[in-house]
């Protein structure tokens, strides 16, 4: 996964791009890179690294300026960060320059061939192969040779490329991976995701899988697979380039955890009416009643999201529900039926895994709903059925409000579920209802609590293991609490069913051992007492994060307590889980470390 920005104007490229790639910095950044028209020739700068040491070596090439080129923040796939092997990629002859997001699976092959015809690499990327084998092909008509390139190469791709022989001209292309256009006036652009372009244009078309772009500063072709030209529809971005800016906040986590109120509510209000829930997307009732099975698939904290969904709709809609990690779903040949339904879970809609996973439901003629926060991604577009988050441009790394979103969505289908099933009556349903709608001014009382956690933070940043407990919901959001401990702050951490921790885990309990236990629920309470012992006789200094109905039971118990406003048992992750980041991101604080950026990881893995 990377970022690709192009530029075709009027203005100076080099500061247009540069400030692109900042954009989409939280896409990869371990490499960055831009070629752009100079002199009848290609020029390209690249290096290794952040882009602010790309842009120390444009500062030392003064007369570097163009109107027309590409650029790229890299995350690597194909040999390591280097500087040979960043973006763009050069044709032998320098004449054709690329920039690729993605994998291309059949790459040594193509190159064993390439090197048979008198080609020779410079890198050791996949990308490298693309330069070259447009060259092949290219017989006066860029376009055709791209095609040729298009039905030759198998993977994933979003392509930018410059033909020295069409100065001013980008050509761009796209196949699972993301793609749009941004539409300007006397200028346009191309990029990975919106941020790139929103400073100079809210308009842009979507590229989808197949289709080649060609785009000059007054005009934009796109054509299919068989190079026919075919038109697409304009869309306009609604949310401002603040959105996607730090708005006065030391870093975009701490940024978008205050976000997550405004998120949630955005969330949940417009599917309210009457007291009910409204699901704004096609699927019927005589469906909903029918389902046998739910399958949950998605990644990372978003599987953790599903985990959450699993005990809500078990325990509200009666339906059976599996849990499944995208990568693990879409090998294991999984046993589904006509009257199942997956649930597909994903921030940016672009996912490798779940995307695979999500094809992989359909091909078996299973409905697929999607639960996505970006607005035409390829999920969205390729599932049955798409429920938005609107929790708005995320660019940390570690996922918060894109989180709380995708569990308040889960929760309110679950109650869609029970009541067209006929398990709820009127006043519980109009009850849950208005404990979803409440859930933003409870996160908003945890946040309150900053620095209540902040201060827990400073006292714990130097353990070295952090282990969470927690039954039911509350162990579906203490995995969540300890990803983005691991994510951010590099401690090592695990998170046990507090059941099961005496089943070989508490053999690593020792002395002042930190465990978290997470305790919400009254009916489950007594239980994580116990467990709370167990931890304490072998030493364990324990933070208990509780709610108001459970506080007195767990404070006789726990070294030190947190307690999260009370609300439906099920639906207590969306308040203990905003404590646990924000407890996370003060220990990240405390540790210096790149809270945003954390080391090996990048914002949507597009990649498998
Ligand atoms: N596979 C390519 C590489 O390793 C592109 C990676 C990316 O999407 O940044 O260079």
């Amino acid at each position: 996964m990377c970022g690709i920005v192009g530029f075709t104007g009027s203005a100076d490229a080099l500061p247009v791009l540069v400030n692109g790639l900042k954009r989409l910095e939280y896409r990869g950044y371990d490499s960055a890179g831009i070629a752009a028209f100079d002199n009848g020739g290609i020029r390209v700068t690249k290096t290794r690294g952040r882009i602010s040491e790309l842009e120390r070596i444009l500062r030392g090439q003064p007369d570097f300026s163009s109107a027309c080129g590409i650029g790229h923040t890299r995350w690597a796939t194909h040999g390591e960060p280097t500087d040979e092997n960043s973006h763009p990629h050069l044709s032998h002859d320098g004449r054709i320059a690329v920039v690729h997001n993605g994998i291309i699976e059949n790459y040594a092959d193509i190159k064993a061939r390439l090197i048979k015809r008198g080609y020779s690499f410079r890198s050791e990327t996949d990308t490298e192969v693309i330069a070259h084998l447009l060259d092949f092909y290219y017989k006066g008509d860029i376009l055709v040779a791209l095609a040729k390139v298009m039905a030759t190469v198998r993977g994933s791709y979003a392509l930018g490329v410059l033909c020295a022989d069409r100065p001013g001209e980008i050509i761009a292309a796209r196949l699972d991976s993301p793609l749009i256009v941004g539409l300007g006036d006397g200028e346009n652009f191309i990029a990975s995701d919106i941020p790139a372009f929103l400073e100079h244009t809210r308009d842009y078309y979507t590229v989808d899988d197949g289709e080649i772009v060609c785009l000059t500063k007054d005009s934009v072709t796109v054509y299919n697979s068989d190079l026919e030209e075919i038109s697409k529809e304009r869309m306009t971005v609604s949310w401002s380039i603040e959105a996607a800016e730090k708005g006065g906040y030391e870093h975009f986590m701490l940024k978008e955890i205050h976000e997550q109120p405004k998120a949630v509510r955005d969330t949940v209000s417009p599917r309210l009416e009457n007291g009910r829930i409204f699901l704004d997307t096609n699927i019927n009732d005589d469906f909903l009643q029918d389902i046998s099975r739910i399958h949950i698939i998605a990644c990372g904290s978003a599987y953790h999201t599903g985990m959450v969904g699993k005990y809500v709709i078990e325990n509200l809609a009666r339906i059976p529900v599996e849990c499944d990690l995208a990568s693990e779903f879409r090998y294991r040949d999984p046993i589904i039926s006509g009257r199942d339904l997956c649930i597909v879970i994903s921030q940016s809609g672009e996912t490798a895994d779940t995307l695979a996973a999500m094809r992989e439901a359909k091909r078996r003629d299973i409905k697929t709903l999607a639960i996505i926060n970006v607005v035409g991604s390829t999920i969205a577009r390729e599932a049955d059925y798409v429920l938005y988050t609107w929790a708005g441009p995320e660019i940390a790394v570690a996922t918060t409000k894109a989180y709380s979103t995708q569990l308040v969505m889960l929760y309110m289908l679950a109650v869609r579920l029970a009541a067209v099933r006929g398990l709820l009556d009127a006043h519980t349903e109009k009850k849950l209802t208005a404990e979803c709608l409440h859930l933003p001014e409870k996160i908003e009382a945890v946040i309150a609590q900053i620095n209540t956690l902040s201060y827990l933070a400073s006292r714990f940043h130097n353990h070295k293991d952090i282990f969470f407990l927690g039954r039911g919901v509350d162990y579906a959001a203490a995995l969540e609490g300890s990803l983005k401990l691991k994510e951010i702050s590099y401690i090592r951490s695990e998170a046990y069913a507090a059941g099961e921790l005496k089943h070989g885990t508490i053999a690593l309990i020792r002395n002042d051992t930190l465990v978290i236990a997470i305790a919400t629920q009254q009916s489950l309470a007594e239980k994580m007492v116990s467990n709370i012992r167990e931890v304490k006789a072998r030493g364990a200094h324990v933070l208990t994060i509780a709610s108001e109905d459970t506080r007195q039971m767990l404070s006789e118990v726990s070294d030190d307590i947190f307690v999260v406003p009370s609300c439906f048992e099920k639906f207590s992750p969306s308040l203990t889980v905003v404590a646990m980041q924000l407890f996370a991101y003060y220990i990240a604080l405390c540790r210096g470390c790149s809270i945003d950026k954390p080391r090996n990881l990048a914002k949507s893995v597009t990649v498998e």
